[in-house]
């Protein structure tokens, strides 16, 4: 992945999560405070317009103007999540001007330990991480799957989210009553991951 298809994969995210903003807002009145597609809508705007006009000197350097826009713009329990992703994989990828898939996939692999050191979720309690932590490490176990394969596994990921009950963030204060809705943080998770894929078709 060269400066580029990062961007490339920045942008075409920040389209997805456009079209999607209404449908990540409906999913979390349902089981939060139906902010989640704004949130996300107003700081990946805010990424593709930066990196639409700005020059970086590796892709670390524009991860790092990437995550420090998340933490700005998005607000809520997600920015401060997504924020920290993005800054542990800028830190891994410091001064690389490209990298491989496996670089990346390391450097996603930094990322989800981040939103896991800080949000304190682990697998099965509802959230981004029922996405980011099966989607790395199938990425890391397999970095010859095919992109189609990954698309369709980051996808089965998040329906999953649907039969859990929420154990961490708003939704959880609805103990049971969180269960037969997807995670709306597991959905723009997707997003992220299947624009990714697609970019590196
Ligand atoms: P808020 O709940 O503050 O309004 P958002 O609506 O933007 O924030 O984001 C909600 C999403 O954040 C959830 O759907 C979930 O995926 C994610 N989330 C919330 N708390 C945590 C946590 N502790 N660890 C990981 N992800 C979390
Ligand atoms: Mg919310
Ligand atoms: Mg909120």
């Amino acid at each position: 992945m060269n400066q580029q298809n990062m961007k490339d994969w920045l942008i075409l995210a920040n389209e997805r999560i456009q079209e999607q903003k209404d449908y990540l807002s409906e999913l979390d009145r349902a089981i939060g405070d139906g902010d989640h597609g704004v949130n996300m809508a107003r700081g990946f705007q805010e990424v593709s317009n930066k990196l639409a006009t700005q020059e970086f000197t590796d892709i670390g350097a524009m991860l790092q103007q990437v995550a420090m826009t998340l933490i700005g713009k998005v607000g809520g329990a997600s920015g401060p999540l997504y924020g920290t992703a993005f800054l542990k994989a800028s830190t891994a990828l410091k001064g690389k001007g490209e990298c491989t898939n496996i670089d990346l996939a390391n450097a996603l692999n930094e990322a989800l330990k981040g939103i896991k050191l800080r949000g304190k979720a682990e697998i099965g309690e509802k959230t981004m991480v029922d996405v980011w932590e099966p989607v790395v490490s199938k990425w890391l176990d397999n970095p010859e799957a095919g992109m189609d394969e990954l698309i369709e596994f980051t996808h089965e990921c998040m329906v999953e989210t649907k039969a859990m009950e929420a154990k961490k963030g708003r939704a959880a204060y609805l103990g049971k009553r969180s269960i037969g809705t997807f995670d709306p943080g597991a959905v723009s998770s997707e997003l992220l991951f299947s624009s990714l894929f697609t970019v590196l078709k």
